[in-house]
């Protein structure tokens, strides 16, 4: 770790000691040392050979299922299969301690609430349930998710044999209405946002820091490649965020 990136991970600390109330944003970048893909670094292999608009939209989805399922598949193996990181437990520890308000974020991954988090604002949804797409006829996820990973079928409502889909959020869908008006609210009280892990490229989830900026909190950006926002952010740390947040938990300690 250079002796920069050092100094700013102090003067993290510093920024969330004196914040009254925080907030995290994050993105699939928390998530990769749990060993999941983000969708943007190259090699990862989710979206080679696929149109994202043609298989992860809700269009594309009623098109073609199978081709949905078959996409998220491998993907939904490693969700299930991921434990929390040290990054994700970082922020349980604040939440618990009072120093964090809340997350809100983007991942569907569900290792937040796995960590330890009470206050998480899931805006593009979550594999814990899913839900029939013609009678609305809402199940739990897991055991559908386990017969699929076995046989690769799309799953089918028992009441009307139409197709389930997991509750994320599809490209074209509306982003749940009760998670995103919390969210905007948490971000609008914001003193400080630390914004973890996200290219901040997927609108309108990544206006939600720029509302907490706009109503006057300071933003944090820990991501290991620059943003299009760090110029608007009052500390930039390009690091590994399961690296980093422990590292700050640490520098907390220190100073008390
Ligand atoms: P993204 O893939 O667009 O960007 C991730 C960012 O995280 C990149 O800029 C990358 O440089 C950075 N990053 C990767 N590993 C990191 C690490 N260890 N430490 C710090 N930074 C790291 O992700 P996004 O902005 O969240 O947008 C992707 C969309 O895809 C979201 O809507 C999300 O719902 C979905 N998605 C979710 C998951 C998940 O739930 N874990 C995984 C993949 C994609
Ligand atoms: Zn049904």
């Amino acid at each position: 770790m250079t002796r920069e990136i050092q100094e700013s991970l102090n003067q993290a600390a510093d920024l969330l000691s004196q914040a009254k109330r925080a907030i995290a944003f994050t993105g699939a970048g928390i998530s990769t040392a749990s060993g999941i893909p983000d969708f943007r670094s190259p090699d990862c292999g989710l979206w080679n050979n696929v149109n994202p608009l043609a298989v992860a939209s809700m269009y594309g989805f009623r098109q073609n299922p199978q081709a949905f399922f078959d996409w998220i598949r491998p993907l939904a193996r490693l969700m299930l299969d991921a434990l929390p990181n040290p990054a994700h437990y970082a922020l349980a520890e604040w939440e618990s301690k009072g120093i964090l308000k809340g997350i809100i974020t983007q991942n569907i991954d569900m290792l937040h609430t796995r960590a330890g988090n009470k206050n998480v604002y899931e805006l593009h949804g979550h594999l814990r349930e899913a839900t029939c797409i013609h009678c609305f006829s809402v199940y739990p996820a897991a055991p559908l998710i386990a017969q699929f990973l076995e046989d690769g079928l799309v799953p089918r409502c028992p009441k009307c044999g139409s197709v389930i889909k997991p509750n994320l959020i599809l490209f074209g869908e509306q982003l749940p209405m009760r998670e995103l008006m919390a969210a905007k609210e948490a971000a609008r009280k914001a003193d400080l946002v630390l914004i973890i892990g996200s290219s901040l490229e997927v609108f309108p989830a990544s206006d939600i820091p720029m509302l907490a900026l706009r109503n006057g909190a300071k933003i944090i950006i820990i991501n290991l490649e620059s943003t299009n926002f760090d110029s608007l952010a009052h500390l930039v740390i390009q690091a590994d965020a399961a690296v980093a947040l422990p590292q700050i938990v640490h520098c907390m300690e220190l100073s008390k």
